[in-house]
């Protein structure tokens, strides 16, 4: 292209090099580009058939940053392949859609994040699949919701917001004596704290969002499971359109790169602070995965060796109101509908995250009215106990 060319023709072409930089750099570009240019009419032809693999030509079918995100998760989840979208509601749709179709059944456990709830309880039911909510803590009620047409079974490794911990080698194998795919939202485990994938769960989905990203500053989703069952995936993907953007692809991978340092903090500051509400006047009821009063404590035990996830909740009196004025006073830990980042966050799933239940599921849930939830950050725990202690006197 030379000088001779319109302003406006170099502004759009002048930032093609056509040479391809040999030194490697050290943080993995952001191909931040839609489709992907060929010199070559064959290559052309052939990328667009393969749409997923061997090449890239439009970044919904696949990106390379977003490729390096599925390359790292599947290495830390031990999996074949994994997908990347644009949510973790985005990877769950697209989990649960690619094992079912109208008529088939889908038993969830009960204990789960709101949003995932309501995409069972009102969406899928649209489209012809049934689902059957079960105490995912109760394996009789758990294996009684089965039917023939039982295409999935679907829990959280330690349930939302009531932490449950999910007996998960006995769930894998009721799913699977049944001929269900079993899909697993690890969320609060983190591919750190628990191997699903070599506990014989399907599709191990993960909420981005949260502790892999690690930072509150992006919405992503991941899927790992077998690289058939992906490539399925994928391909849903592509034509749902929830793919995730490269941008969020790369703060995902650079979330990632401290995973293991962020949750050993996260995990050694929420056990801490949990036995620090456990024994403070006032504070009714505290429900910690890592506490000798959780109800399933030598099962998370077995499961998770490194810790027990950031995620607490306690419950204080006066109902509604009471917890409200605690996530008031608080000043330290912040008031928001998120969790898994470095800073501790606090919220109050009656009035906030699970809105979409009705007060009786709710209770169904563990939810109850003054149930306060944090996600305990990275932040010096004396710090916390300091602001838990000047907010709850
Ligand atoms: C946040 C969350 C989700 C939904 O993830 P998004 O990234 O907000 O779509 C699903 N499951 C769990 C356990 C979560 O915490």
């Amino acid at each position: 292209m030379s000088e001779e060319q319109g302003f406006t023709t170099r502004a759009v072409h002048k930032s093609r090099s056509g040479e391809p930089v040999v030194e490697e750099p050290a943080s993995v570009p952001i191909y931040q580009a839609a489709p992907f240019i060929f010199n070559d009419m064959e290559r052309f032809a052939a990328v667009g058939k393969a749409k997923i693999s061997g090449g890239y030509l439009y970044s919904r079918w696949a990106n390379p940053t977003v490729d390096a995100l599925a390359r790292t998760i599947a290495s830390l989840e031990g999996a074949e392949a994994t997908a990347c979208f644009a949510s973790g509601m985005g990877a769950i749709h697209a989990s649960v859609a690619s094992a079912v179709s109208a008529g088939d059944h889908v038993v969830s456990a009960r204990q789960i994040y709101g949003g995932t709830f309501g995409l069972f309880n009102d969406y899928l039911p649209r489209t012809g699949v049934e689902v059957t909510f079960v105490d995912v803590t109760d394996l009789d009620e758990v294996a009684a919701a089965f039917r023939d047409k039982t295409r999935v079974l679907y829990f959280e490794t330690i349930g939302n917001p009531s932490l449950p911990v999910a007996d998960v080698d006995a769930l894998v194998a009721i799913g699977h004596e049944r001929g269900a795919t079993v899909i697993v939202d690890a969320t609060f485990t983190t591919p750190y704290l628990f191997d699903a994938v070599s506990h014989g769960v399907d599709l191990v989905v993960h909420s981005a969002t949260k502790y892999l990203g690690g930072h509150s500053d992006v919405t992503a989703g991941v899927v790992s499971g077998s690289a058939e069952a992906i490539a399925t995936i994928r391909h849903l993907g592509i034509d749902y359109g929830g793919t995730l953007a490269p941008l969020d692809a790369w703060l995902t991978i650079r979330g990632v790169q401290t995973l293991a340092l962020r949750m050993d903090r996260i995990c050694a500051n929420a056990l801490t602070l949990a036995g620090f509400l456990e024994a403070f006047p006032g504070v009714e009821r505290v429900t910690y995965p890592g506490l000798a009063s959780h109800p399933q404590s030598s099962l998370a035990r077995k499961l998770f060796e490194r810790g027990f996830g950031g995620v607490l909740t306690f419950e204080v009196s006066g109902g509604v109101a009471g917890g409200r004025r605690v996530l008031e006073r608080l000043r330290l830990a912040s008031p928001a509908a998120s969790l898994g980042g470095t800073k501790t966050l606090i919220v109050h799933p009656a009035s906030i995250t699970h809105t979409q239940l009705s007060r009786e599921e709710r209770e169904a849930a563990g939810i109850t009215d003054g149930l306060i939830r944090v996600s305990v950050g990275i932040e010096d725990v004396e710090d916390l106990m300091a602001d838990f202690e000047q907010a709850l006197s």
